[in-house]
This record gives C-alpha cells, sequence and structure tokens, in this order.
C-alpha cells in the first residue's frame, strides 16, 4: 500500500469549503439554501479591473513574470500602502502571490519545524492551525475572548514566549469573529517584543479595508521598529470581490524576501500575468466600488447583529470589522456544530460551526454577511422559528 508522509496526516482543512459543498449539494436537490457560510464578497469583481485582466491577455502578457510580481503592480502596492497607512516600503520587499494563503504557508514553513513553537489566534483563521501542525512546530493558541471584543491581550502573548518561539500571527480585522484590535494593545505587544528579538511576527491584514462604526486600521507596518522581523500580509481577494482570480501580497522583511522568492519559485513560479495586470487595475483606478461593498457591508452588519441579538439564546458582539458575525449561541442549548448542522438541515442556513477556527471557538457559529440584506433578513427569521 501507499506509504504517505506522517506530515500528511497533520495536515488540517477549512471546513467552511465543506459547508459550501453540503449547502451546493443541497440546493442542487432542490432545497431552498441560504449561504452564510462562506467567507467571501457576494459582489461581482469591479468592470474595470475585468477588462483590465481581458486586455492584458489581448495584449499578449501570457508569459512568467519575474517570481515576486511585476514592477508597476509592486509599486502600486507601495503607493497603496503609502495612502493608506501612511507608510514608506520599498518595492523590492513586496511580493506578490496567489492570493493571501501562500504568504502564509511560506511564513509558517519558514520557521516552523519540530521544537519550534508558534503562537496564533483561537479561534482563528483554520489555516494558521494547520499549517503550523504540518510543518512539525507545536501550534500555541493565542487565546482570543468575546469579553475583549475577540481582540489579543498582549500581556498574555507576552506571557506565552519562550526560547522556542519563532513566530506569531495575528489578524486584525479578525475572521471568524469580526474582531479589531485596538492600537493599545498592539502598541504593548510591540513593545513588549523589544525584549525577544528572536521572535518573527506575521500580521494578517486581509480585512484592512473594513471596519466600521469610525474605526482605523492599525497596520503593523507603522511600527518601524519591528520592520526587519514583520511580514504584512494583505491582498485583493477580500477588498476587490477578486477570490476566484487568486492574487495576493505580502510586505517581508530584508531578511526574508530571498528566502521567500525562492519558495515562490520553487512552488508556482509567478501568479499570472493577467490578474496581475487585473490588480494593478484595481489599485490604480477608481476606488468607489471598494466604498460602496463597504457601505453595504455595514448596513448588513448593523442587521444582522441586531437580528441575531433578538434570536432566544443568542448574543452577538458588534463585529468591528471583516464581514463576520460570530455570535454565542450557548443559550440555545446547542453545540455549535449542533447549531450548524440544525441550521443547514432544518431550515437551509449554512453557517460555519465557531470550533472550525479553533477548540475556543465552542459556544459560537459564524455567519458571513456577504449575502444580500433580504437574504440576511430571511435566514435570521428560519433560524428564529427553528430556534
Ligand atoms: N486571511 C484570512 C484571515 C482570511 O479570512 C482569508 C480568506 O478567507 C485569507 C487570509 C485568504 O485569502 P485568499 O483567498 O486571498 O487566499
Amino acid at each position: 500500500s501507499l506509504k504517505f508522509a506522517a506530515s500528511l496526516s497533520r495536515l488540517g482543512t477549512e471546513s467552511a469549503f465543506e459547508i459550501l459543498a453540503r449547502a451546493q449539494a443541497l440546493a442542487a436537490g432542490g432545497a431552498d439554501i441560504i449561504n452564510l457560510g462562506i467567507g467571501q464578497p457576494d459582489f461581482k469583481t469591479p468592470e474595470h479591473i475585468v477588462e483590465a485582466g481581458i486586455q492584458a491577455l489581448r495584449d499578449g502578457h501570457h508569459g512568467y513574470t519575474p517570481a515576486n510580481g511585476i514592477l508597476p503592480l509592486r509599486e502600486a502596492v507601495c503607493a497603496d500602502l503609502h495612502r493608506r497607512h501612511g507608510v514608506e516600503v520599498n518595492p523590492d520587499n513586496v511580493v506578490v502571490v496567489p492570493g493571501g494563503k501562500p504568504t502564509m504557508f511560506f511564513a509558517i514553513m519558514m520557521f516552523g519545524e519540530p521544537g519550534a513553537e508558534i503562537i496564533y489566534p483561537n479561534p482563528g483563521f483554520p489555516i494558521y492551525e494547520s499549517v503550523i501542525n504540518y510543518s512539525g512546530a507545536t501550534a500555541v493558541p493565542m487565546s482570543l475572548k468575546e469579553e475583549n471584543g475577540f481582540a489579543f491581550s498582549a500581556d498574555e502573548v507576552l506571557a506565552q514566549i519562550n526560547p522556542n518561539t519563532r513566530l506569531i500571527i495575528i489578524n486584525s480585522p479578525a475572521n471568524p469573529t469580526g474582531g479589531v484590535t485596538p492600537r493599545a494593545e498592539i502598541d504593548k505587544l510591540v513593545a513588549g517584543l523589544q525584549a525577544h528579538p528572536q521572535v518573527a511576527l506575521m500580521s494578517d491584514e486581509i480585512y484592512s479595508n473594513m471596519l466600521y462604526d469610525g474605526r482605523e486600521h492599525v497596520s503593523l507596518l507603522q511600527y518601524p521598529e519591528i520592520r526587519d522581523r514583520l511580514i504584512m500580509l494583505d491582498g485583493w481577494s477580500k477588498t476587490y470581490a477578486m477570490t476566484g482570480w487568486r492574487l495576493g501580497y505580502a510586505v517581508w522583511p530584508d531578511a526574508m524576501v530571498e528566502q521567500v522568492q525562492r519558495l515562490c519559485i520553487n512552488d508556482h513560479s509567478c501568479v499570472n500575468a493577467a490578474t496581475q495586470y487585473a490588480g494593478l487595475a484595481a489599485l490604480n483606478g477608481p476606488q468607489d466600488a471598494v466604498r460602496d461593498m463597504v457601505a453595504q457591508f455595514d448596513v448588513r452588519r448593523q442587521r444582522i447583529v441586531a437580528m441575531l441579538n433578538d434570536l432566544p439564546g443568542v448574543s452577538c458582539t458588534d463585529a468591528a470589522g471583516a464581514f463576520y458575525a460570530f455570535p454565542n449561541i450557548t443559550g440555545t442549548g446547542l453545540t455549535s456544530t449542533e447549531a450548524q448542522n440544525k441550521f443547514l438541515e432544518a431550515c437551509g442556513v449554512a453557517s460555519v460551526s465557531g470550533t472550525a477556527f479553533g477548540a475556543s471557538g465552542e459556544g459560537y457559529v459564524r455567519f458571513s454577511y456577504a449575502n444580500s440584506l433580504d437574504n440576511i433578513e430571511e435566514a435570521m427569521r428560519r433560524i428564529r422559528a427553528v430556534l
């Protein structure tokens, strides 16, 4: 029989994709399904971006590009980072990759090995824990609590650091909780890291354009004292409704930029050229489509949070960023998985069990509100009837 590498059995997955497949199978069988499970904008990619991708194909951009991405795109990323976060970044430090995920895979594989420890958000994006386990490193959960708006406590994180700690992963605005970490907590973490110069930091800022109620995004790039060990991940998937194009980037410090390009060359050579030109048009073109999407997300967020808080046994924080609500469902008497299955099977509403995001997600269910207001309201009515 086949003899797989032992590491393969440690690789996890992202259950949102399994729920999507189940919901699609139920829909194919005639069920009326409302999908609040998968985390992707329900909007189409803005037309001028699509056109730029088509034009790039017509213009003959069919070959390999540099492994780190075409220079105009990396320059446009730097201009965007300057505009949004007020920071100077050298295009040589930008590495364009196929989506947000490759950066986390490369960053974790760069530091993870048996004996190493990596601190990661829990509940958090499930790929962090999966890849840490795959690498052989020890996954050390950073606990994110509802009473803190699902932000980390810098004191708690700093107390988890020991000589084996190699990397800390943070994510704000966060999946699955919608939590946003306040600047004061980040200040404290950065200050505390001065005593631990061997610890690298990966800041997943893929939702940096999606904050509500006047909140401002805090980019870790704004802290010069950690720039030499910071990997800042962002991309096009969420901001420009481009999940299927597969385009993302990270800003890497000088000491890692060669290594990550070597990983890119070993893995995928480069992102397909036409997609890079589409991404260039996204950054250099008008941003009204982005503002529009965020404004619509905000209306839906307020509605879903209000309707969740109205359900018996359910309470929900205000979900300060991203496009997820993460209600506490312990008052329903259901476990997270029971609630997820009941919502899908008894009333055709797809959500994702909090436990899909780590053990500390028990007691919660994630709803993505990247769906129409009508569908969100109908979904909440159906759940109310079932509860
Ligand atoms: N980081 C977080 C926190 C996410 O929620 C996601 C997608 O859901 C990603 C990264 C990955 O995005 P991409 O589709 O660009 O790989």
